[in-house]
């Protein structure tokens, strides 16, 4: 062991269980390169500027989990606690929004940064894949996303997840809602902390977890009896749209979120098999982010869904992916002449697309028939002299443990055709 360790609040994707890891970021973002959403890949560190106008100045994101530097040259920045604001900007940097063809989709992938405290599926670095569809208000497009995560989730085999689906207006009906919320948050008995939110983001108090806040909101007010007639028919439409593609969701009129930039549709994917951190995933619409980080009217929607929870959540489902072989053959070299041979085999077999690995630093026979079974390879090639002499090598079936001799000239395709 080294004297050093991974950081608090932060763990080390290693193999087998790396490949897992992966397998989910690939299940996620394949539906969405399936659906006209282009890659796009942003720093990973931004203006703190951006973080605090984009992501709310009240928000605990902002106000207590940023990892903030000042730089040498005396710039403010801050590792990315999310990717919205960031996707966005360059979006806006790139006028994409100016080509003519909106909304501009885009997907990604990447590490994301909260100073929170650690506990099991929250981390202080951890691993989203996120979709934003930019300049466009259509219904269909939020019901797009929705069905499209809930299609990720169920191609990587999840059954026991929940969507919880919400309005929470727009600048129409939502300050008149607000003002009411603050009224009744007013008279319960609240802590300072909780009550100075009331007055910043009163929406965002409906979101605290604590049990004895959450037993005097039973009868705060809620937005779904407050949204004016656009906002409720566009939320009927996008119900009636996913509810269509058969998605079953439940309507939770106290869904907020813990960002500001949410306006109408707002949803979250829920795995009750994960305890206290149950989101897999979320997102919304966000009608207004464009303006408050200093560009244009765009109503955008999008979400974000964490990769090391779905991993978590396949684990408690106890689904096991169907992960592609890391090595399908083995090549095992005793001598020098076999050493040269195989290794050219192995090249050879890889730009054929097999998966293959060679023993290294040679071993004797036992332990490098130990290393061809940890591989986890279907077929090992055994070489000695005596084979080469003859012109052969030995292919041995590591599942039936049947060996045949096969002509060092026919080897690659022989290989190629057993393995299908
Ligand atoms: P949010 O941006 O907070 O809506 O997060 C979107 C998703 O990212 C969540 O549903 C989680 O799956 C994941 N996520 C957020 N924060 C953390 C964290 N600290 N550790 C692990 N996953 C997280």
């Amino acid at each position: 062991m080294s004297t050093f360790k991974a950081p608090k609040g932060t763990y080390d994707l290693i193999p087998p269980n790396s490949a897992r890891f992966l397998a989910v970021r690939d299940a996620i973002s394949a539906p969405l390169r399936n659906s006209g959403y282009g890659y796009i890949e942003t720093p990973g560190f931004e203006s703190v500027e951006l973080f605090a106008r984009g992501v709310g100045e009240s928000t605990d994101i902002v106000t207590k989990e940023m990892y903030t530097l000042t730089t040498k040259g005396g710039s403010e920045l801050a590792l990315r606690p999310e990717g919205t604001a960031s996707v966005l900007r360059a979006a806006l940097e790139a006028n994409l929004h100016k080509a003519g063809n909106l909304p501009v989709k885009l997907w990604y992938s990447g590490s994301y940064y909260r100073y929170e405290r650690p506990q099991k599926g929250r981390y202080r670095h951890f691993s989203q894949v996120g979709a934003e569809a930019i300049g466009a208000e259509d219904p269909a497009l939020d019901a797009e996303l929705i069905i499209l995560a809930d299609q990720a989730y169920r191609s990587l085999g999840l059954r026991n997840f929940r969507i919880l689906l919400n309005s929470l207006g727009d600048k129409e009906c939502r300050p008149a809602y607000r003002a009411a919320l603050q009224d009744f948050l007013r008279g319960l008995d609240l802590d300072e902390e909780t009550l100075r939110r009331a007055e910043i983001n009163p929406l965002r108090v409906l979101d605290d977890k604590r049990a004895d806040v959450q037993k005097q909101l039973v009868g705060a007010p809620l937005l779904e009896d407050h949204l004016c007639e656009a906002c409720k028919a566009y939320h009927e439409e996008v119900r009636e749209l996913i509810t269509a593609a058969g998605v079953v969701f439940e309507d939770d009129p106290k869904l907020v979120r813990g960002l500001d930039y949410y306006t109408r549709t707002t949803f979250e994917f829920v795995h009750d098999g994960l305890g206290s951190q149950s989101a897999v995933g979320g997102g919304g619409r966000y009608d207004g982010l464009s303006e408050m980080i200093g560009g244009p009217a765009l109503p955008s929607v999008g979400w974000a869904l964490g990769v090391d929870r779905t991993v978590l959540a396949l684990e408690a489902e106890g689904v096991e992916l169907d992960l592609p072989a890391t090595t399908s053959v083995f090549a095992v070299p005793m001598g020098e002449e076999a050493r040269r041979l195989l290794f050219a085999k192995v090249t050879e077999l890889r730009k054929v697309g097999i998966a293959a690995d060679f023993c290294y630093g040679g071993k004797g026979l036992k332990s490098a028939m130990k290393s061809a079974h940890r591989s986890g390879a279907r077929f090992t090639v055994v070489a000695g002299e005596r084979d080469l002499a003859e012109g052969v090598v030995q292919l041995k079936d590591m599942e039936s443990g049947e060996q045949t001799a096969v002509g060092v000239g026919e080897i690659i395709a022989e290989l190629e055709a057993r393995l299908g």
